[in-house]
């Protein structure tokens, strides 16, 4: 049968492609973002636990209770603001799902949505399914810093929303206090919903202090703020996340939660109240992932490739165009047939197909994993 398909230009996720070619090539897979270490086994037990204790029927659909408090507790101690377990939050079933939803809930036809671009790939699908419009904007090369005249320049009367993520995929970049202001500043008077994903926001390195939305109530007073315990606790396929927002925002985000997922899985939910009291858990997340970067960053040394800057997520950027003028498409896949290593070409996350001859590398591994993957790049020239 044939569909006249709401996404005609979309094909099959970056993630899916290179994941695929890397298990079909045998090669070390630093593309699709997931750790290939396990993750915190008294968390799986609590997991157990709560299944055997009969936590497995629906839970409430903003989510299970307990777990909304601890999630404002965690807000209130790392960013100083209030946020209420009852109005202001509703777990979702993944960072992804959560993003999808605040995009569902705000937009109508016709409205604009200033996308920063390379960006994470569901953005502009989810953006565009809504019937509303991307209006891209380049982060500059290679500093990936957002270009705030621009955005000046591209706010028009439709725009709904703005779009930000920080630390942000796929550049590892992360967004400053004078980023912060500048957004501020064109927001202030206007009706513009801030989109913040920030999935990344213990994944941040260097000393920088992570500037969440949830520090400002004034922007948190129009934002929807989306989080990934995937993330956070090496568990990308739980798909388990949560939304953050205004009270007024919320309320119309739950009424499009409720008949899509309604709630996300209570047994995870059940054990993970119990887990965030273990606040080491997310607190020392970063220096124990910046271990990993600087091992990564150190290996990848001994290759022509030039590290771009970043100092969060579990992602860096390399540029190979001192070696070659291939596509970032076409060096990828030789780094897969030729070399046994997978990567993302960064054009992917751009709408047009923007080639700066960049590949990202996910470095979420374990060290012999990452030293595997150097071993057979050590040819490279
Ligand atoms: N945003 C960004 C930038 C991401 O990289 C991810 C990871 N896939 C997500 C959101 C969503 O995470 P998930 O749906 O797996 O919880
Ligand atoms: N966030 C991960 C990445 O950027 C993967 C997401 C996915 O597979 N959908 O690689």
């Amino acid at each position: 049968m044939q569909v006249t398909s709401k996404l005609p230009s979309t094909g099959i996720s970056i993630f899916t492609v290179m994941s695929e070619l890397a298990a079909k090539h045998g090669a070390v897979n630093l593309g699709q973002g997931f750790p290939d270490f396990d993750m915190p086994q008294d968390l799986v037990e609590l997991v157990a636990a709560a299944m055997r204790n009969g936590h497995n029927q629906y839970t409430h659909m903003n989510g299970y209770l307990p777990l909304r408090e601890a999630i404002a507790s965690k807000v209130h101690t790392l960013y100083g603001t209030q946020v209420s377990a009852g109005t202001d939050i509703i777990v979702t079933p993944g960072g992804t799902y959560a993003i999808y939803t605040a995009l569902t809930t705000i937009l109508q036809k016709g409205d604009e949505v200033i996308v920063f671009e390379p960006c994470y790939d569901s953005y502009i699908p989810n953006i565009e399914i809504n019937g509303a419009v991307a209006v891209t904007i380049p982060l500059q090369f290679p500093s990936y810093f957002i270009p705030w005249d621009l955005v000046r320049e591209r706010i028009t009367d439709r725009t709904k929303c703005i779009m930000i993520n920080s630390p942000h995929n796929p550049t590892g970049t992360v967004l400053s206090k004078n980023d912060i202001e500048q957004l501020r500043d064109i927001v202030e008077g206007t009706n513009i919903i801030i989109l913040s994903d920030e999935v990344y926001e213990h994944l941040i390195y260097d000393g920088i202090e992570h500037q969440s939305i949830l520090r400002y109530p004034d922007l948190l007073a129009r934002s929807f703020v989306c989080f990934s315990f995937g993330k956070t606790y090496h568990a990308t396929g739980w798909k388990l996340g949560y939304c953050i927002g205004d009270t007024g925002l919320m309320e119309a985000y739950r009424k499009v939660h409720q008949f899509n997922a309604f709630c996300a899985d209570t047994p995870k939910q059940v054990a993970l109240a119990t887990y965030m009291e273990n606040k080491d858990a997310y607190l020392q997340l970063g220096a124990q992932m910046q271990v990993k970067r600087d091992y990564f960053r150190n290996l990848m040394k001994a290759t022509p490739l030039q590290c771009l800057p970043s100092s969060g997520s579990y992602f860096e950027c390399y540029s190979y165009a001192t070696i070659s003028d291939a596509s970032d498409t076409d060096f990828a896949m030789k780094l897969i047939q030729e070399y046994g290593v997978a990567t993302i070409p960064v054009s992917a996350f751009y709408k047009n197909k923007t080639d700066n001859k960049v590949i990202r590398f996910c470095f979420a591994k374990k060290e012999e994993t990452l030293k595997r993957a150097l071993e057979k790049l050590a040819s490279l020239q």
